[in-house]
């Protein structure tokens, strides 16, 4: 994307001084190397200036520490130099021996280094550190990551310009998202309008989905619709090796964004610093770094007040449940907006905006390529028309035709089908099935909740599909019933498969999971068993730390943990029973409700409740007996 970086701060010039600086060390380095007058005189052995000396034939001689130089009174032959050196040895008897046979000496005064050498020797190896210094810091001021910018932020910043800027045109089958990031981009155009009224505006909003639905592009639109400044980061590039670097980038990255408000700082994977501190205790010296990072962003997220040049941060991450409950406080992250895998028409829509971008042959029927890409995020619907455009292209084809598209998707699904995410047509069935089972029990049982919406768009890792209930009213009570409800709903799903297939799954692992801890907290926390009691057979507030259950049972004797453990177990067979009774019960409704959602994946609102309005329970006499 042909953003604008926008760097204020100048490079230096390479200044004069530096360039003269240089220049004296190196004449410094050679001045060693330099020829030395006093190197021409020829050198003889030592023994030979005794014998000299002894012959009465030296003159004078100069001594200085590393060189005897001497002239001879008469040369040895004609021609011969009459000044010649030696190199001194430790000799005490020297002056004697030159003072016997008249030689006239001197010696040089004690070497002392000249006034320049003295100065350049302290003053240049400071100022070649200095140079080396400046040098990385000027790398890390251009934007590339130098060795000396640790505090310094590494967010980037777009500025929109106008022929590059993303909108919310650009990004598709995301309504719900849109709708409330609408809701900022107002913020940022017209904070006035809210101060006035006295509304605090919102500081951060937080985008949960998987990777690859466009949350990055979303706040990359907000930006683009507001026209402001946008700052972005990843939460991994806070963390570093060095304690307290990552605070100090936080700490930077506020004051550039304080400097350009009204403007916008996404913070990718909020995660990498966003662990819940908690969660890291169990691990051997926790994580000081992360923690300071953390801390500092909450600090200053509550520091900023300028209501009138508002800076917001979104934020995003796939690992929700992770997340340090402080930063999902008010002021903070207190606005969540789910970025989930669009469903039939979103991929329909996302599949036009690409589509548009390629030369695509008559008749190509996208509606067919959205049907068969169930569980397709935006990125990979994206990169599936690329990979189309690629195969049309290698083939020398002037446009994209669907053999092309389909093909695409076989690669696309042969890379997501590692991370299991694509389902294949007969799972899809079973998932169907499956998540209607939880929606017709879920409507039958009693308790404050009612069923919202089924989908069969595979979510996250774990869920393939989801039927989710919200609450009617706010509830902090349930009743027996309610609980015994919750337990039948869960066990909608399996029971749906053995009603419709006469077989299981792996699907409902964590159905199982649930129902069986809502059974045991039923029978050990809340001493709802008639046969043992109103008795706590739980311990409260187990160790986190050894990893152990949360709630470890209170010593009890043999026979009374076989009895909870039977007590368990019956309260979820009955559960399973009175499912099984329901679903055999409604199973034309079953089967017209599962045929309605593999066509279109996801069944909500009015319809969903029409739908299931036409649900029966089925006579008391039978439930009684199943409970019985
Ligand atoms: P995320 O941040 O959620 O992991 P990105 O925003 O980085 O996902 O999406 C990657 C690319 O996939 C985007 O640049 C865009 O080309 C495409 N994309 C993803 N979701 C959508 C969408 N809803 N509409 C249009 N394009 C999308
Ligand atoms: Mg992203
Ligand atoms: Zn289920």
């Amino acid at each position: 994307m042909p953003i604008r970086q926008d760097d204020n701060r100048p490079t230096r010039r390479f200044g004069l001084v530096n360039i003269l600086l240089i220049g004296f060390g190196v004449l410094l380095l050679f001045s060693n190397f330099l020829p030395n007058p006093a190197m021409q005189v020829p050198r003889v052995p030592y023994s030979l200036f005794i014998d000299q000396v002894n012959d009465g034939n030296v003159k004078r001689a100069y001594i200085t520490q590393d060189q005897i130089r001497y002239e001879l009174t008469k040369p040895p032959e004609e021609g011969a130099p009459t000044v010649l050196s030696t190199t001194p040895i430790f000799d005490m008897d020297l002056p004697q021996r030159l003072e016997q046979h008249g030689v006239e000496f001197a010696a040089a005064p004690p070497k002392r280094p000249s006034f320049i050498t003295t100065a350049l020797s302290w003053v240049v190896p400071p100022l070649i550190f200095i140079l080396v210094l400046q040098f990385f810091a000027r790398r890390s001021m251009g934007g590339a990551q130098g060795a000396l910018s640790f505090t310094k932020s590494k967010a980037k910043v777009y500025v929109p310009d106008e022929e590059s800027r993303v909108t919310f045109a650009d990004v598709a089958g995301v309504d719900e998202a849109k709708a409330e990031l609408t809701e900022i981009v107002d913020f940022l155009k017209t904070p006035q309008r809210y101060m006035d009224i006295g509304a605090r505006i919102p500081k951060g909003v937080l985008l949960v989905g998987p990777p690859g639905t466009g949350k990055t592009l979303l706040s990359k639109a907000v930006a683009g619709e507001a026209g402001v400044p946008f700052f972005i980061i990843s939460g991994s590039e806070f963390v570093e090796l060095f304690v307290g670097a990552g605070a100090a980038r936080v700490r930077d990255l506020f004051e550039e964004a304080k400097k350009k408000a009204p403007c916008i700082i996404f913070i990718d994977e909020l995660d990498a610093i966003g662990k819940s501190r908690s969660g890291s205790m169990g691990v051997v010296g926790g994580n000081d770094e992360r923690e300071q990072t953390l801390n500092q962003l909450l600090t200053e997220m509550d520091g900023f007040t300028a209501q009138d040049k508002p800076v917001i941060v979104l934020a995003a991450t796939n690992q929700p449940e992770t997340l340090d409950a402080a930063l999902l406080r008010p002021g903070r992250f207190d606005r969540q907006v789910l970025v989930d895998r669009p469903d039939l028409s979103g991929r329909k829509k996302i599949l036009d905006i690409y589509a548009k971008k390629v030369k695509l042959a008559e008749g190509v029927d996208m509606d067919r390529i959205a049907q068969a890409t169930s569980g397709f995020a935006g990125a990979d619907l994206a990169n599936l028309v690329n990979e189309a455009a690629l195969l049309a292209a290698r083939s020398y084809r002037t446009a994209v035709e669907q053999g092309d598209l389909n093909e695409a998707i076989e690669r696309v699904v042969a890379g997501l089908e590692k991370k299991s995410r694509v389902l294949q047509p007969d799972e899809k069935k079973v998932v169907a099935y499956h998540e209607v089972g939880h929606a017709i029990v879920g409507h039958l049982m009693p308790g404050g909740s009612k069923v919202a919406k089924i989908s069969i768009v595979p979510r996250g890792m774990a869920a393939l599909g989801y039927t989710l209930q919200l609450p009617t009213e706010e509830r902090f009570l349930n009743s027996k019933e309610d609980l015994e409800g919750q337990i039948a709903t869960l066990l909608g799903g399996r029971s749906a498969e053995e009603v419709v297939f006469g077989e299981i799954t792996t699907g409902a692992a964590n159905d199982l999971q649930r129902a069986t801890d809502i059974a045991e907290q039923m029978i050990g926390t809340y001493g709802m068993s008639e046969t043992l009691g109103p008795l706590a057979y739980d311990k409260q507030g187990g160790s986190r730390f050894l990893g152990g259950p949360a709630n470890p049972r209170r010593a009890v004797s043999d026979s009374t943990a076989l009895e909870i453990d039977r007590e368990v177990r019956a309260l979820v067979d009955r559960a399973h029973e009175r499912a099984l009774a329901i679903l055999r019960h409604n199973r034309d409704l079953l089967e017209s409700i599962s045929q309605k959602i593999l066509e279109k994946e996801v069944i909500e609102g009015e319809e969903l409740k029409q739908l299931l309005a036409s649900s029966t329970l089925p006579e008391a006499a039978v439930l009684e007996r199943v409970a019985a």
